[in-house]
């Protein structure tokens, strides 16, 4: 990796996931859905295959399907399916901080597909909207909400019953730790460190010492991931007070924003389970966020059903 001009695959790869788990998920969501395809269609070992499909079918993204009698197919299940406006953020970073000459690029192809709104048969670039207000969503106008929001069955239980059941649903899962569910869609897709701490750097953590008590992550590890982070160009280090450093996102660091909130956004409806969702407030309409994609040129809501890669 070299300096500022490590490539934004990196970045993406570095900060969103492990790239053989994403190249999958690419050829599932455009239709592929066999062993082999997945083996032709880009150079992967079949250990390294075999290893990311069961983790994803563990996982319940794919589903293994073995009901046509021939070869297993891997479909999406709903869980995967959700994913689509995950897919939609990356593009979109793609597009602005990628290179589409890039050999080693998760989606090669990818900034160069044009995305169409089914609904007004325009091809467009989405923005991200607050369902309340319809404001555009920055990183600047979101505050995360410090304090739990129970957001789940749970809340019909009565308080006592609903904690102890929570303190034996934590304690359940072995190896399983109280991360933020952004951080477990990473664990899921690849390197969930790198995405904990940009995701911090949005909640405002700026030192060395405050990632190391917000995160938990011991000082070898952080400090691995700070550089780098700064080395793919998310985040910079700036000298504070003489002695300490202060580290901030970069411009392409916080167009990162709209990965961390659909990170967020499903991590909080898919694995709500293992542990708090985490609330994020929209400051300008003073409601928690409910961020959605809206079509550039119509302005409507865009749904799976109506964005089309062309
Ligand atoms: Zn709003
Ligand atoms: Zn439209």
């Amino acid at each position: 990796m070299s300096g500022p001009s490590a490539s934004a695959a990196q970045r993406t790869i570095a900060v969103v996931g492990d790239a053989w788990t994403l190249r999958i998920l690419r050829s599932v969501f455009r239709g592929q859905r066999r062993y082999g395809d997945f083996l032709q269609s880009f150079g992967v070992s079949r250990a390294v295959l075999t290893d990311r499909l069961t983790k994803l079918v563990s996982h319940g993204v794919l589903l293994r399907d073995v009901s046509g009698g021939g070869h297993p197919e891997y479909r999406l299940t709903e869980r995967g399916l959700d994913l689509w406006s995950l897919f939609i953020a990356m593009w979109l970073w793609q597009i602005d901080w990628g290179t589409a000459q890039d050999p080693d690029t998760w989606a090669p192809d990818v900034p160069r597909l044009q995305l169409t709104h089914t609904g007004c048969g325009q091809t467009m670039r989405p923005a991200l909207r607050c369902q309340h207000c319809l404001g555009l969503v920055t990183p600047f106008e979101t505050q995360a909400e410090p304090r739990p929001v129970v957001a789940s069955p749970e809340s019909a239980v009565p308080s006592t019953a609903a904690s102890k059941f929570r303190r034996v649903r934590q304690a359940a899962p072995a190896g399983a730790d109280p991360a933020r569910p952004s951080q477990r869609l990473v664990r899921m897709v690849g390197d969930r460190w790198n995405n904990a701490v940009v995701a911090a750097a949005f909640r405002g953590t700026r030192l060395f010492s405050q990632f190391q008590e917000d995160l938990r992550i011991g000082p070898a590890q952080l400090s691995d991931r700070l550089s780098e982070l700064q080395q793919l160009g998310i985040l910079q280090a700036r000298s504070y007070g003489g002695i300490r450093q202060e580290y901030r996102l970069t411009k392409a660091g916080i167009a990162l924003y709209p990965l961390t909130l659909e990170m967020v956004r499903w991590g909080n409806r898919w694995l709500w389970h293992e542990g708090h969702p985490l609330t994020i407030r929209h400051q300008p309409c003073d409601h928690i966020l409910d961020a959605r994609w809206h079509c550039g040129a119509c302005d409507q809501v865009l749904l799976r059903e109506t964005v089309r890669f062309s």
